[in-house]
């Protein structure tokens, strides 16, 4: 299996979408496994108090488990929070616990609430020798805009949003893209919408193909080709603790992430390296 391309630079990339059940989850797991397995190095964060990447990953997410909470709340820093997963050597997973459904809370009245994150990522990043920092970094958000997903846009380079090919796919997406504007002006100068991904396509419905087409108008390039189907093997393998990879790699749904996945590392191949400017001081 020929390896893919690796990124002009290190890609930071947060998947978020407010909504529930858009693939999220699925999409994060899955794109990471694809790279990994395809030799890139690949860190996935949970940044979600369900805790359903670190189930599908097969990592410990039990309460007690160091987590994304730890570094985020706590003192700790993300490489006491990482473990390694089985799906490949080459990706690893900080998990979250439930005590993240109390981060949202807890910090508020943490200084630099915005950019506990971020820090955290930059500080993982500088302290590991350059031939094991990760090509790709992925941070799976919880559904809302509060501030675990603030945390998640304040440390991304870029934000990668799934969009369901069903009913009302597009509501809310102008509130997330709103924030988004606002992070960049205030927060974070560096993000940008780089990738939207289409998931649950049903190709038996001519509404599947309205929306989709509707998000390409509206979105143009930033569309990757790829679209994932529904696929029930997708829903079946967190169950089993994998990605439909390892858990039915002929699958309709693992060879449309692996083809979503050969998208993203040759358009990440194409990146300059670039020193981006530094957010303002909290
Ligand atoms: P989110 O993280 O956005 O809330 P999930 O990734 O958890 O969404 O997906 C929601 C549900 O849909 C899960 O039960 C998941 O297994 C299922 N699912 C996701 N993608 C697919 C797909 N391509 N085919 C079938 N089921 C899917
Ligand atoms: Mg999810």
């Amino acid at each position: 299996q020929e390896p893919l391309p690796a990124p002009g630079r290190i890609r930071v990339m947060t998947i978020a979408n407010q909504k529930g059940g858009v693939g999220k989850t699925t999409s994060t797991v899955n794109l990471g496994v694809a790279l990994a397995i395809f030799g890139l190095r690949t860190l996935v964060i949970d940044l979600d108090p369900q805790g359903n990447t670190s189930t599908a990953l097969g990592v410990d997410h039990s309460v007690g488990t160091p987590s994304i909470y730890d570094a985020l709340v706590g003192d700790s820093t993300l490489a006491e929070v990482t473990h390694p997963t089985t799906a490949s050597p080459n990706l690893t997973c900080v998990p979250a616990t439930i005590d993240l459904a109390g981060a949202e809370i807890e910090l508020v009245s943490v200084v630099a609430r915005e950019y506990r994150l971020r820090r955290a990522i930059e500080l993982y990043l500088q302290e590991l020798p350059a031939d094991q920092r990760p090509h790709y970094v992925l941070i799976d958000c919880p559904p809302s805009l509060g501030l675990l997903t603030l945390n998640a846009l304040v440390a991304g380079d870029e934000v990668l949003i799934p969009i369901q090919c069903e009913y009302y796919a597009l509501e809310g997406l102008g509130q997330l893209l709103s924030n988004i504007d606002l992070v960049k002006a205030h927060l974070n100068p560096g993000i940008s919408v780089s990738t939207i991904l289409l998931t649950m396509y049903d190709g038996r419905t001519k509404l599947a193909d309205q929306v989709a087409d509707e998000v390409r108008s509206h979105f143009g390039s930033v569309v990757l080709t790829a679209v994932i189907p529904r696929n029930v093997r997708v829903s079946e393998a967190p169950g089993y603790g994998q990605s439909v990879l390892t858990y039915d790699p002929g699958s309709r749904g693992a060879t449309s992430y692996v083809e979503a996945a050969r998208e993203l590392a040759f358009r990440g191949a194409g990146l300059k390296p670039q020193v981006a400017a530094p957010p303002p001081a909290p």
